[in-house]
């Protein structure tokens, strides 16, 4: 059997070439390549689908996250909280806007941030929580939702990697104050460029993140406020929406996989669902001491593999600036040297799900 890739874009075009064909035919045809009904409809799409009210397409998940810290007034002398562990996006923006990221350890369980260890990151300086639904796995929205009531802190979950995912029901991004979407191409819903989306209820949120992501413009030429040029590309979003009718299917198949693997794979840990949670495993990733060597062993029998991530955020050089050391987030530190994400998108064939579990296994000489 050939390679097996972390991710095949190309084997999902081909199962939709032609309404992917007929969608980017569309745009170019009709000469608009700026914002227009694409992503107009997009936004009210994407809105209804994670139940907020309203939705604004940006550039990318990672304007996503820094308009929605703008929006929220976060700047010079804040501090927002965030989990140790995710990507480095997640916290770039933070500092990008001269606040100071507070990084919290992560729950081995679900590689979420640790809610018990939060309060004890809160300062007077404290403005914002940024969650991540890492890999497609809801973090603990419930315990969260209480301490930033508690704190009066407003929260940013970060959905770049868990677009559908349920929490208690209830959809990410719909459940704290602004939620960020990325449609990268290897996401869940990916776009075949940047992309992103900010999801809200709140109609002043929105009011402000749609001026900001278009140089703060009120009317033609009149600037109300400093923005940004963070638009979402009009190609994109009608790839995007040709892709979200089979978002749920292909979530679904996510989540078939990774039951397979789950209940296949030996020698390993496996990913565990929290209760009443509903993942769509962006990733599924599994967790072992061998984890380089079990990585050359895949590459060498043809299945690949990816680390995400080799890196905690406190040891990032970018932040060495924040003085965190080695040891400060003694779960995420060792978390990072054991996770392996296997492949997991909706198009993989039963062949090729027996070939990543036998590889596994047989590794662990099963
Ligand atoms: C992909 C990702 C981002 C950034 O999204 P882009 O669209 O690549 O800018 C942010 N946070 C997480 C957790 C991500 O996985």
């Amino acid at each position: 059997m050939p390679m097996i890739p972390i991710i095949d874009l190309k084997a999902q075009y081909e199962s939709i070439k032609k309404e992917i064909d007929e969608a980017i035919q569309g745009v170019v045809s009709s000469g608009g390549f700026i914002l227009g009904k694409e992503v107009e409809m997009l936004e009210s799409e994407i809105a209804a689908y994670t139940g907020a009210r309203f939705a604004v397409g940006v550039n990318s998940g990672t304007d996503a996250l820094l308009l929605a810290l703008k929006a929220c007034g976060i700047g010079p002398g804040d501090e927002v909280i965030t989990t140790a562990f995710s990507f480095f996006a997640t916290a770039e923006v933070i500092a990008l806007l001269g606040a100071k990221p507070v990084f919290i350890d992560i729950d081995p369980e679900d590689f979420n941030i640790d809610v018990r260890q939060i309060e004890a990151g809160i300062t007077a300086q404290s403005k914002a929580i940024i969650p991540v639904h890492l890999y497609g796995q809801p973090a603990e929205m419930d315990r969260i939702m209480a301490i930033a009531a508690k704190h009066k802190l407003k929260v940013i979950e970060d959905c770049a990697q868990a677009l559908g995912a349920e929490y208690h029901g209830k959809r990410v991004g719909s459940i704290g104050d602004i939620g960020c979407i990325s449609f990268f191409p290897t996401k869940n819903l990916g776009a075949y460029g940047d992309g992103g989306m900010i999801v809200t209820r709140d109609e002043q949120t929105y009011q402000l993140i749609n001026k900001l992501h278009l140089h703060g413009e009120k009317e033609k030429y009149r600037h109300e406020l400093v923005g940004y040029n963070s638009r979402l590309d009009t190609i994109q979003a009608a790839i995007v929406r040709a892709k979200l009718k089979y978002l749920d299917r292909w979530n679904a198949r996510r989540r078939e996989i990774a039951e397979i693997y789950s209940a296949r794979l030996t020698g390993v840990i496996i990913p565990a669902v929290k209760d009443n949670c509903r993942p769509v495993f962006n990733q599924y990733t599994i967790r072992t001491e061998k984890r380089d060597d079990l990585q050359k062993y895949l590459k060498a029998n043809l299945v690949g593999s990816a680390v995400h991530y080799p890196i905690p955020m406190h040891l990032q050089e970018a932040f060495s600036g924040l003085s965190y050391k080695s040891g400060d987030f003694p779960v995420a530190e060792k978390i990072s040297t054991q996770v392996l994400s296997l492949p997991v998108y909706p198009e993989l064939s039963s062949a090729q799900i027996e070939c990543v579990v036998a590889a596994v296994n047989k590794f662990n000489g099963e």
